[in-house]
């Protein structure tokens, strides 16, 4: 690990800066075509980067929507290695999108049927390795793949907290982040270089959301439940069936919440009541529990956890809620491959960008206010050795 934050930090002499591949000149002769090349057409684009695509090694962290035509765009470059995790099985309503995947394997673990998929048509050199793993709750098993990787892929639509778990690793290797959404029609990719001194997903956004529920909804939950006051067996039954937040650290996160909730209030209640007031709840998650829990993926930690069980899920829409089809799924993970092989021939790439389909309309930015450098008051860049904040040479 050390030795690849070394190596990242040394200008890139090798690249020319802000170019990304461009077309030759037609008065300017190829290099001579090596027979059987199938690399060749991306070889001959001027800045292109074949050798270090031809070295990496690629974690891809899902293989639904966007995992699959990730790994298939990998595979047509050419990668060294592919690390594909998923979970779950394919099903059949995954076909009309999940382009690895056939009639024929519904029902095998995604993985497996992903590795079937890339080497029956698209793979051309690359080796694949295959976890079939709760990304979520065998977070080390992610960590040890990640420490042999080039590039992350985040694929996994888990909520913003996984998100910034999934950045914090980034960043603390030094390795380039790359995640996306698509829905309906709007392709979203972000992209993070894991330089030192440039932005990280942290810079830019929010986490709030993951405890998305309104003071309404939370209301509504518990007089479903019956419950006329939150205490602490309602707000861990709450968190677990909700948000899907289990293990010690979750009973440390309400714990401290509480106390600190408590500390300064002069209300005539006290903290070993165990009781949140009920128009206090949204409030007590994210302001009391939330920053507890985003203390322990911080640079320092996120590498020593065995799960990290303890982070919320969003509380997402179903598929079939929103929609979501072939055009808008594969669109979106081309475009994340195409971040990661732009950077690496040079081009500065924009940290957010968004195409909406239906008006071929995109936007893009590097980073609110601060071009595309860390935010001194991202919790994560704030947490970097100082080696790591040391700004990028202009
Ligand atoms: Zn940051």
């Amino acid at each position: 690990m050390e030795e690849k934050q070394e190596e990242r930090q040394e200008p890139r002499t090798d690249v020319p800066s802000g170019d990304g591949p461009v077309r030759r000149s037609l008065f300017e002769v190829p290099p001579p075509e090596v027979p059987g090349d199938v690399f060749d057409r991306q070889r001959v684009m001027v800045s292109w980067q074949q050798k270090k695509v031809e070295e990496a090694t690629a974690l891809v962290l899902g293989c639904g929507g966007l995992g699959n035509g990730v790994a298939m765009g990998l595979c047509r470059l050419g990668v060294r290695k592919l690390i594909l995790v998923d979970m779950d099985d394919v099903e059949a309503t995954n076909l009309n999108r999940q382009i690895l995947f056939t009639k024929d394997v519904v029902g095998m673990r995604k993985v497996d049927a992903a590795k079937l998929g890339l080497e029956s048509v698209h793979n051309l050199r690359s080796e694949f390795e295959t976890l079939h793993i709760d990304a979520v709750k065998e977070w080390h098993k992610v960590v040890e793949a990640a420490r042999r990787a080039d590039v992350i892929f985040n694929c996994i639509d888990h909520g913003a907290i996984y998100d910034y778990a999934t950045n914090s690793l980034a960043k603390v290797l030094g390795v380039p982040l790359v995640t996306g959404s698509s829905y309906a029609n709007t392709a979203l990719v972000n992209f993070y270089t894991g330089r030192p001194g440039m932005a990280c997903w942290s810079c830019l956004n929010t986490t709030s959301e993951s405890f998305e529920w309104t003071q309404q909804e939370l209301e509504e939950w518990m007089s479903k439940k019956g419950h006329s006051t939150f205490g602490v067996a309602e707000l861990f039954s709450f968190l677990k069936n909700q948000a899907h937040m289990e293990g010690l650290h979750v009973k440390d996160a309400v714990a401290t919440g509480l106390v600190d909730f408590w500390a300064g209030r002069d209300d005539g209640r006290a903290a070993e009541e165990n009781v949140i007031p009920i128009k206090d709840i949204r409030t007590f998650l994210i302001k009391f529990v939330q920053p507890h829990i985003l203390s322990l993926l911080s640079q320092e930690h996120i590498m020593n956890h065995e799960s990290i069980g303890f982070i919320p899920k969003d509380k997402n829409f179903p598929t079939r809620y929103v929609g979501s089809w072939v055009c808008v799924c594969v669109s979106a993970a081309l475009l994340m491959v195409n971040a990661w092989a732009q950077d690496l021939a040079g081009e500065a790439v924009a940290n957010y960008n968004n195409f909406t389909l239906n008006t071929f309309h995109a936007s893009n930015s590097q980073q609110d206010g601060a071009d595309g450098k860390s935010d001194s008051f991202c919790v994560i860049c704030k947490h970097a050795s100082p080696q790591q904040q040391q700004q990028p040479a202009q």
